[in-house]
């Protein structure tokens, strides 16, 4: 299958995932077609189309927690966010994913535990 039909296929398969999470495909089509692209050459290289934002660890417990989408292992901070950490996908009612900030895990845990 080309790389082309496979982002398509994804594409639709995701797709079915994102939607009862409240997430979307990010309205920014160029970052959409470049992330999917690259999750399509991990799975090439890996056979499961990792994330291509964050690093392998090669222990599978851990990098199963960034097959995409990876929304359910990261739920809290994503909602937080808005947006899942790439930022291929975006909460349902963002029209302008530029102004939501990529917001480290520290950080989201030190206002989270806050008071
Ligand atoms: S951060 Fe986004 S693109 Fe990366 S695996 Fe998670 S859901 Fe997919």
């Amino acid at each position: 299958m080309s790389v082309e039909a496979r982002k398509r296929a994804l594409r639709y398969l995701f797709q079915r995932v994102i939607d009862p999470l409240g997430y979307k495909f990010s309205p920014d089509g160029e970052l959409v077609d470049f992330l999917l692209e690259q999750e399509v050459l991990l799975e090439q290289k890996y056979g499961i189309p990792y994330c291509p934002c964050q690093g392998l660890t090669h222990r599978r417990e851990e990098d199963m927690k960034i097959v995409c989408p990876c929304i359910p292992f990261h739920r809290e901070h994503f909602d937080y966010m808005k947006r899942c950490w790439c930022g291929l996908y975006v909460h349902k009612d963002v029209t302008d994913p530029e102004k939501l900030r990529q917001i480290p895990l520290r950080e989201f845990r030190s206002v989270k535990y806050a008071g």
